[in-house]
């Protein structure tokens, strides 16, 4: 097992940085998941780890040791990818053992090493087969199974469950990190998908444009995003965001103008100095923070457009049209409800905002606390 550090890492193609000074320290026996949107550079922060990348700037170390200009075969890692790289005309088992078997590990100690494997994936009874006569899930246990018999220090995984179907892909997910408790070894994982980032996590790391927008465990950025980046990243379906204005101050609690909704008014406390009256500001709502009329400190009414019944909850995506002069809209907002039939298209709604269930952002999308 190993902790793996990350020192002002930087990456550029040619002129192009596209990693800008990463800081990140993986705990030994820590599960992190990198996410971001296409291109925000995790994949190549991942490839960098493994060695198959070079840093253009920084340093990287595995287990205490600085691994910069270390082969990657000799970093104490193993990688799983999305395309599941297995070799056609070979038998699972020979899959398993091929790269111990090249590197001269001892035959007893193969074997031990590939029924542990199969075990723990539960994979025994299709070691005479060949890939293509595999299921998808399958072959993902197979090429998670080739990283297992290598015994890293470190596992990384790149996107693995992409080319899974929705159902599948939970089932993975579960088993990856049941993998992770029964081994207990530092895991770091890629993914653009939040739901997988916040189930499998300990801890996340949330990438944009290159850069680390916050790191922290599930729950901590679900509840105290630090900026309306990881505000609207974190949590499905998203967060909304109103438009407002600040149109007072009464010591540390600010009184704002929600810009498309009549004139709307809430008194939002804050710990830190209020924003300067006239400032556009936008607030935060998740969409279960929703409640129903005058139960909440201010209430606004939408008009429902669409209603998604999901059994459980219903979301109804509704909006607001822009006022005159207001700072942003026309306003989509979905709102989470106790699971119905009943509202449909044209229905008008008034739903109710408390000051305590919902953050304040700058123009700028920082957090105003
Ligand atoms: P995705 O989820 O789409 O895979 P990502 O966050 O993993 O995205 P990266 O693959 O790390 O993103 O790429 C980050 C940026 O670096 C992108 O803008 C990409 O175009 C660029 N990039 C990646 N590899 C190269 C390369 N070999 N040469 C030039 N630019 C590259």
């Amino acid at each position: 097992m190993a902790a793996v550090t990350l020192k002002n890492v930087v990456k550029r193609f040619g002129v192009f940085e596209i990693v800008h000074g990463a800081n990140i320290d993986v705990e030994d026996g820590e599960f992190v998941v990198f996410v971001g949107p296409s291109g925000c550079g995790k994949s190549t922060l991942l490839r960098m780890i493994a060695g198959l990348e070079d840093i253009s700037g920084g340093e990287i170390a595995i287990g205490g040791k600085v691994v910069n200009n270390v082969e990657p075969a000799d970093r104490g890692i193993a990688m799983v990818f999305q395309s599941y790289a297995l070799y056609p005309h070979m038998s699972v088992e020979q899959n398993l053992s091929f790269g111990l078997r090249m590197n001269g590990n001892p035959k007893a100690d193969t074997e031990r090493r590939v029924k542990r494997a199969s075990e723990i994936l539960r994979i025994a009874e299709l070691m005479k087969r060949r890939p293509r006569q595999l299921s998808g899930g399958q072959r993902q246990r197979v090429a998670i199974g080739r990283a297992i018999v290598r015994e890293p220090q470190v596992f990384l995984f790149d996107e693995p469950l992409s080319n899974l179907d929705a159902e599948l892909r939970v089932q993975m997910r579960v088993e990856i990190s049941r993998l992770h408790k029964e081994l207990g070894v530092t895991m770091i994982y890629v993914t653009h998908d939040q739901t997988e980032a916040m189930t499998l996590a300990d801890r996340i790391v949330v990438l944009n444009a290159g850069n680390i927008e916050q790191i922290g465990a599930p729950l901590d950025l679900y509840d105290d995003p630090a900026n309306r980046f990881v505000a609207g990243f974190v949590g499905s379906p998203k967060m909304n965001f109103l438009a407002a204005q600040v149109v007072g101050n009464d010591g540390n609690a600010t009184l704002l103008e929600l810009a498309n909704h009549g004139g709307a008014r809430l008194q939002k406390p804050l710990s830190g100095a209020p924003p300067a009256v006239g400032a556009e500001v936008v607030l935060g709502v998740r969409p279960e923070h929703f409640f129903e009329a005058g139960e909440g400190d201010c209430d606004i009414a939408v008009k429902a457009d669409v209603a998604e019944h999901l059994g459980s909850v219903s979301y109804v995506y509704a909006n607001a049209g822009a006022a005159p002069g207001a700072n942003a809209g026309p306003e989509e907002l979905i709102i989470e409800r106790e699971a119905s039939r009943q509202r449909a298209t044209g229905d008008h709604m008034v739903v109710s905002i408390k000051a305590g269930q919902s953050l304040l952002f700058d123009k700028s999308g920082a957090r105003i606390r």
